[in-house]
């Protein structure tokens, strides 16, 4: 184990998460090579009184796996990874980044609803839900959840699975990391790739209602197999970009088939009829696809999300009128259906409600500059207003900041706030672990 704390010559670069708007300073950083490690720190943040954050690839938007003063228990140093192509599944360290876990699993074929963006860590994904491109086919990274091997507030190894700990196993497909510090997680594999149909398509500014009305009605009914977003952002100046497009507000279609490339490259043929100019749709290896969004750290991010059952024409005005007034040419508007395997998840299986919303929105403000963090927030914030009279009410919380309770109820609907409060209680009754979207326990005497 490996210990950190303020003056050591790496604790700038261990406390630094994604999001550059977080700078949060623990007073020790415990990097867990092993379960008896974790147990270890917790006991230390125990003996001195510590407030306990958990972090794994360090991607929460929020900033929720660091903390001011506490202990941050590192879990990045467990990054082993077993695949069994015979039963598919995959034995994952929970200190795994999605890129890692995808090369690991495209060696025989298979994957299973992972990150968009590949540095985005498993464990805290996955825990959170886990929206991916495959997850129309096979569901939410955590309705792939087999198991996992965590250590409970109070130090214990415990390993959850159907036959372990069933309830717990529940909470955790999509009740974030209010249990434990989970050192490995069991995940189901599927058949993908390595070749799918897949990249990106895109219009300029004057296309976009056409665009975004073309989009809505190929993806809504669009057959399981495809996984893909509508992103309205500021086109880069990057080699692929046409030039007559660089520096314009761009609809761009993302996606990728997860079936036979063939029938992914026969159903694009309906968005090609409007004919993008730039179109960089082709067979390509899962793996590259997966990294197509990547985008380095250091930048600063706020965002959030609204889920709905349709998505209108007057809807669609006021996403693509937000993308024109985005407060930084990094920021990106996010139209996503859901839809498929994601809908026939049933609440036995896991706490998130409404998956039967067919769309999300997703404001992704991203910016350089902390002079700019109040426009950019009340961009985010102004689109939420305005899209409010086509919202269901519910919530993905891997896709928001910190915005207070009720989005956490929100997120899972009263009857399974309930139950999960119950397990909350029962395995964290002293709320060791509130540095997440917290389900907050019971009082107890
Ligand atoms: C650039 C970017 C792209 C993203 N794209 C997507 C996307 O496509 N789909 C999607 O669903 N989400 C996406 N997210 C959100 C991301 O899934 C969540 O922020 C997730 O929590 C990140 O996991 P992590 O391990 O990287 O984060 P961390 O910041 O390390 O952890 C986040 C939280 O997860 C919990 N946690 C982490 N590890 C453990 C553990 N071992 N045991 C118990 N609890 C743990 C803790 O509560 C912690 O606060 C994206 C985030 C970023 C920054």
């Amino acid at each position: 184990m490996h210990w950190t704390k303020p003056g050591d010559l790496d604790y700038d670069e261990r406390r630094a998460l994604f999001n550059a708007m977080v700078d949060k300073r623990p007073r020790l950083i415990a990097a867990c090579e092993n379960p008896g490690d974790v147990a270890q720190a917790l006991e230390r943040a125990l003996a001195d009184h510590l407030d306990v954050a958990v972090r794994a690839g360090g991607h929460s938007v929020a900033g929720m796996s660091t903390n001011d003063d506490g202990l941050v228990v590192d879990v990045r140093p467990m990054r082993s990874i077993e695949v069994d192509p015979r039963t598919r599944r995959a034995h994952v360290g929970a200190g795994v980044t999605w890129r890692e876990l995808d090369a690991a699993t495209q060696e025989h074929g298979l994957a299973t609803t992972g990150g968009r963006v590949s540095s985005t860590g498993v464990a805290g994904f996955t825990l959170g839900g886990g929206s991916g491109w495959l997850e129309r086919s096979y569901g939410l990274a955590c309705d792939n959840l087999a198991g996992v091997d965590m250590v409970t507030a109070d130090g214990r190894e415990v390993h959850v699975d159907e036959e372990h700990h069933p309830e717990l196993l529940w909470a955790m497909r999509g009740g974030g990391g209010n249990f434990g510090v989970v050192t490995a997680l069991d995940l189901e594999l599927h058949r993908v790739g390595p070749t799918v149909q897949a990249g990106l398509l895109a219009w300029p500014t004057t296309a976009a209602p056409e665009v975004a009305r073309a989009y809505r009605d190929w993806a809504q009914d669009a057959p399981e197999e495809l996984g893909s977003w509508l992103i309205m952002l500021t086109a880069p100046d990057e080699d692929w970009v046409p030039r007559e497009l660089v520096g314009e507000s761009i609809s761009a279609v993302a996606m990728v088939w997860a079936g036979h490339p063939d029938d992914g490259a026969d159903y694009v043929a309906a968005l090609r009829a409007l004919q993008p100019p730039l179109d960089l749709v082709e067979p390509m290896p899962y793996t590259e696809f997966q990294c197509i969004l990547d985008d380095p750290p250091g930048n600063r991010h706020y965002w959030s999300a609204d889920y709905h059952d349709r998505v209108t024409d007057d809807m669609l005005d006021v996403v693509v009128a937000s993308a024109t007034r985005t407060a930084s040419e990094l920021t990106q508007q996010i139209l996503l259906p859901w839809g498929g395997q994601v809908a026939r998840v049933p609440a036995s299986r896991s706490p998130l409600a409404q998956r039967s919303a067919r769309w999300v929105t997703h404001p992704f403000a991203v910016w350089e500059d902390p002079a700019d963090d109040e426009a950019n927030i009340a961009w985010v914030r102004r689109f939420r207003q305005d899209v409010a009279p086509y919202t269901t009410g519910g919530v993905y919380l891997n896709f928001i900041g910190a915005e207070g309770q009720d989005r956490v109820r929100d997120a899972f609907g009263p009857e399974n706030h309930a139950r999960l409060v119950e397990v909350k209680t029962a395995w964290d009754p002293d709320n060791v672990f509130r540095g997440n979207q917290n389900i907050t326990p019971l009082v107890t005497a």
